[in-house]
């Protein structure tokens, strides 16, 4: 299937009288004929439709659906982004371990990487995106699990070097997990790129509504778990009656693995119906990404061209210093866009006041039009100095482009600007 047919169809086929629309199943427990029944099921963790703390038939529809986006083989969707990201690091990495990321990567990750893994003894190593093979080299230890990075970092905008980075991967022997989160798999599949773990917030453009807080891991199938390095892979878990994941589930070990050890112990599951809302965004999801793109390049234009902005920052613009990336990479730059304004933070802040249809909110990737100024609201405990050094500009405004008609974005920016 195509993407546009998967974003209806993939995950779900109703037979002979069955519902049209995926169900929603809110029922916390399904019924067994008997105990050998129960018993088999305990045994085959692939048949895991025991309790919904880690399994449920509505969000396993969306999970196949954004496995088969993705060109994965297998997906476990988590109550939140954040929770994607942190069960995908848990399920390699255990106290004493360490791992590789890019710093241009979403601020909450930052945060759970730079301080949260950190008290429970894992190690996040920042590494420069534009340092040398040598330099990445020597910032392996032995103890290096994985290395981590963002198709397009939010908020930076950088785009990632999946040729680069993937092959770096591939020397250490260890996976590459991508957060994919705003180019979505209709822009960019990190699979066919060399990721071999991708995760999402579906908070974004996937439930695109603003309707529900998700993320989802998919698995590639691809790594080879059985390479020296991933002996929880390979050796009997005890915690489930002596199972080897990279042997008797070799399909899809990662998500096995995250799902009978990790969703089973920390339980951050979605509930049926936020995966019924998340599937209603994603039916329409490629559709809404081209559109997203075409709008947000058309806005970016228009702010370049106005004497009140210094800089515009937009992977879609010949002017970023990844175009060369976007064009290899991406089917178009997604729907957001920074805009540094002439002057700072105070016309920033007139510009973001005087705007009417475009809503000023603590949110990116809504089907409507919406700011946020870095400076004075989610990085606000910083100084203009500090703002700097985290490469927050205090005159930078995020525009998050919605799908409303063209002209009228343009008309609500153009009156803000006035203003300004
Ligand atoms: C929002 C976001 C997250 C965190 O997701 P939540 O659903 O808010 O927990 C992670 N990565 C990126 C790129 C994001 O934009």
């Amino acid at each position: 299937m195509r993407d546009e047919t998967a974003c209806l169809h993939a995950g779900y086929t109703p037979t002979n009288t069955q519902p049209r629309v995926v169900p929603i199943v809110q029922s916390t427990t399904y019924v067994y004929d008997s105990t050998e029944d129960v018993a088999a099921v305990f045994d085959d963790p692939t048949r895991s439709l025991i309790y919904s703390r880690f399994a449920n038939p509505t969000v396993m529809a969306v999970e196949e659906k954004i496995a088969a986006l993705e060109g994965g083989v297998a997906a476990m969707c988590t109550s939140s982004g954040q929770a994607a990201t942190l069960l995908a690091i848990l399920n390699l990495c255990q106290a004493g371990d360490s791992f590789i990321s890019v710093p241009e990567i979403y601020g909450g990750t930052v945060n759970l990487f730079a301080v949260t893994l950190k008290r429970m003894g894992i190690e996040c190593i920042f590494v420069d995106s534009d340092a040398s093979d040598e330099e990445i080299d020597r910032a392996f230890k032995p103890s290096t699990k994985l290395v981590f990075g963002e198709t397009i970092a939010n908020p930076a905008l950088k785009v990632f070097d999946f040729g680069k980075w993937s092959a770096v991967a591939k020397r250490h022997k260890v996976p590459l997990i991508i957060d994919n989160t705003f180019a979505t798999p209709i822009l960019c599949k990190p699979i066919e790129h060399g990721a071999d773990v991708v995760i999402h917030s579906t908070s974004k453009y996937m439930d695109g509504h603003a309707v529900q807080v998700g993320g989802v891991i998919v698995d590639s199938g691809r790594f080879d778990w059985t390479n020296g390095n991933f002996p929880d892979f390979t050796t009997p878990d005890d915690s489930y009656h002596g199972i080897t994941y990279a042997g008797t589930y070799s399909q899809a070990p990662f998500i096995i693995k995250a799902r009978m050890q990790l969703m089973r112990d920390f339980g951050c599951y979605p509930a049926a119906h936020s995966a019924f809302l998340l599937n209603l965004g994603l039916e329409t999801l490629a559709m809404r990404m081209k559109q997203y793109c075409e709008n947000a390049l058309v806005v970016a234009r228009h702010f370049e061209a106005s004497d009140k902005i210094a800089h515009v920052v937009y992977p879609g613009l010949p002017t970023h210093p990844d175009y060369a990336l976007t064009q290899r990479y991406l089917k178009g730059a997604s729907g957001v866009i920074s805009v540094i304004f002439e002057g700072g933070k105070a016309p920033a802040q007139r510009f973001m006041d005087s705007l009417k249809l475009t809503s000023n909110q603590v949110h990116v990737a809504d089907i409507r039009s919406c700011v946020l100024h870095p400076a004075s609201e989610t990085h606000r405990q910083l100084n203009d100095e500090q703002l700097r050094q985290a490469g927050i500009d205090p005159g930078m405004v995020r525009f998050s482009v919605g799908l409303e008609a063209i002209d009228d974005i343009l008309a609500d920016i153009d009156q803000a600007l006035a203003a300004c």
